[in-house]
């Protein structure tokens, strides 16, 4: 059985993968994609995904890739906040300039799994997972971060993150989770992480805290 080349360029050995791949450039163009094929599945880095499909666990009749959507693969500044695109890397999100941004996300990011983990997989496609095990859920739920998602007719709505993560909120049919909207705090912020094992690992508990000095008398939240 020969080897297929997954959207995100993993390999997949998976009999059945998807017969049909879009790569589409555009935000609404993916989401106009996953509307006219119900049964398509949106794949980023393809890290949880394509090891879904590998093990059998997932069949998708055809990807939507959103590597090649060049708007949501870095940030930008909006009132206080930052928008992060979705497709951000934990690889970009490690870096120094970003971590003078947001020290605590990037803490998280530098810790999650080993390089080549960390140069595919996104921003969004661990918030789309909502594993318990996500390096960066516990720290965007701390800031009150929120979702911009992207759906048909070119529609956005705004959820707080920690809606998605508690099922209070969920993406609808052709939806797309588009940027993160993290608030800028300038005050001190940290990301700890326990693993089973030395070196890389999925966390066994993880915790963020952050100081928001804009809640008057510093509020400090955190979220396990
Ligand atoms: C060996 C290994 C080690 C790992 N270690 C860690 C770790 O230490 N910490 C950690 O947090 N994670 C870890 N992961 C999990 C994974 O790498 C992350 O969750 C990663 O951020 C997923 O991003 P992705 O782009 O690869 O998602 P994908 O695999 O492409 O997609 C994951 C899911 O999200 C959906 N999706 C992707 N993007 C969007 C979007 N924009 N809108 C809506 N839905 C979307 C997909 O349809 C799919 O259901 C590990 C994975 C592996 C294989």
């Amino acid at each position: 059985m020969g080897q297929r080349e997954g959207a995100a360029g993993l390999t997949t050995h998976a009999p059945q993968a998807a017969q049909a791949v879009t790569l589409p450039t555009t935000l609404d163009e993916a989401v106009a994609a996953l509307t006219a094929v119900p049964a398509a599945v949106p794949v980023a880095g393809g890290t949880d995904l394509m090891a879904a499909v590998n093990s059998g666990l997932l069949r998708p009749a055809a990807l939507v890739g959103l590597g090649r959507i060049s708007e949501i693969r870095g940030w930008q500044y909006q009132d206080g906040h930052a928008l992060l695109g979705a497709g951000l890397t934990h690889a970009r999100m490690g870096r120094p300039d970003f971590a003078a941004l947001i020290p605590a996300l990037a803490a998280a990011a530098r810790a999650a799994g080993p390089p080549h983990i960390r140069n595919a997989g996104t921003l969004g496609g661990n918030i789309a997972s909502a594993a318990p095990t996500g390096d960066a859920l516990p720290v965007l739920a701390a800031l009150e971060a929120t979702l911009i998602i992207a759906g048909p007719g070119g529609a956005r709505r705004e959820i707080p993150v920690s809606h998605l993560l508690a099922g209070m909120d969920m993406l609808r049919a052709g939806e797309l989770i588009g940027y993160v909207r993290v608030p800028l705090l300038h005050a001190p912020q940290v990301f700890l992480k326990a693993t089973g094992r030395t070196g890389p690992g999925r966390a066994v508990a993880s915790v963020a805290l952050v100081l928001d000095p804009r809640a008057g008398a510093c509020a400090a939240r955190w979220a396990p």
